[in-house]
């Protein structure tokens, strides 16, 4: 039986563990956490004191953290040393290029293979299976990794080599920011101008402005299919989420001097929008402040 580490059970990191039990998975799991300690005994996984004790005997170790510094710091000082040679790192947070890239470095310098595999889908599809993966590696350990992945996910994909996954994972939530407030305000500028918002999406999503931020996830209450928008903002993506993800296209594009002034000023709306308190609701909520 394959035994995984697994480093991080919040939000996504409990419904993915949950997966890999339901698969056939040994999952030794770890949080700072005693609640999420606790949830994963519940789900079948195997308790560690810490990460050190949990990536020991490990064949595959997963991390799902919150932001590089975590990544950095727990790779660094309790996983690189303690795993044995053939383990394979697959780090699915969502973090800076440059981190995730340095972390494979060091990985690399102790000849332990490691991937960055962060994930498009959310809670849900943590808990049900249906993650998207988009995978930096190399083409070796992008096919050992498929079981493990594919006990978490629908879609792997291979974006290339070492930062690749976190580069698209940024470029992707950069493009959906920028999108999501070009469609919040075409909508109110339609609605300003006189149309119905049903007739506008009817046009629209059949036409040149069509995105999946109108097609799919329309912001406007009992337009398109069903959304947060039908449930007053709650659930779906968060405004915070967002706000992260755009930070880190924003340290990405610096980095290689790249020039992106609508993932700057889609930086900006929502990093106003969270500071008025909007954080925990969903990112499409940004349509009420083009009211
Ligand atoms: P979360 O804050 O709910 O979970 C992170 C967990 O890591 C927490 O349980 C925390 O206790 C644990 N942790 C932190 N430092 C630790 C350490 N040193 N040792 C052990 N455990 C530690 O976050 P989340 O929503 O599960 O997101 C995880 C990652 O996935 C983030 O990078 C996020 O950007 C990304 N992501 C989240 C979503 C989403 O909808 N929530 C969607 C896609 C990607």
């Amino acid at each position: 039986m394959t035994t995984v580490a697994f480093i991080g059970l919040g939000n996504m990191g409990s419904g993915m563990a949950d997966n890999l039990v339901k698969n056939g998975f040994n999952v030794v799991a770890f949080d700072l956490s005693e609640a999420a300690l606790a949830k994963a005994k519940d789900a079948g996984c195997a308790i560690a004191q810490s990460t050190q004790e949990a990536v020991s005997n490990a064949d595959i170790v997963v991390t799902m953290l919150p932001a590089g510094k975590h990544v950095m710091d727990i790779y660094t000082s309790q996983i690189l040393d303690n795993v044995g040679g053939n383990t394979l790192l697959i780090d699915c947070s969502t973090i800076d290029v440059e981190t995730a890239n340095k972390v494979s470095e060091l990985a690399a310098s102790k000849e332990l293979q490691m991937l960055d595999a962060p994930v498009s889908g959310g809670i849900a599809a943590a808990a049900g299976g249906t993650l998207t993966f988009m995978v930096g590696g190399d083409k070796e350990a992008f096919e050992k990794a498929q079981g493990v992945l594919g006990a978490m996910g629908k879609k792997i994909v291979h974006a290339g080599g070492h930062g690749a996954g976190q580069a698209a994972k940024i470029c992707n939530n950069m493009l959906l920011g920028a999108t999501m407030i070009a469609t919040c305000e075409s909508f109110q500028l339609a609605t300003k101008l006189g149309l119905d918002a049903q007739v506008f999406f009817d046009i629209a999503s059949n036409a040149s402005g069509q995105t999946w931020s109108m097609t799919s996830y329309c912001p406007v209450k009992g337009v398109g299919p069903q959304s947060p928008a039908d449930n007053d903002f709650a659930g779906g993506f968060a405004s915070a989420l967002m706000l992260k993800d755009l930070g880190l296209a924003m340290q990405g594009a610096k980095g290689v001097d790249a020039q992106v002034p609508m993932g700057e000023l889609a930086a900006k709306w929502f990093e106003m929008h969270c500071e008025e308190g909007n954080s925990s609701m969903d990112f499409s909520s940004i349509i009420n402040r083009l009211a």
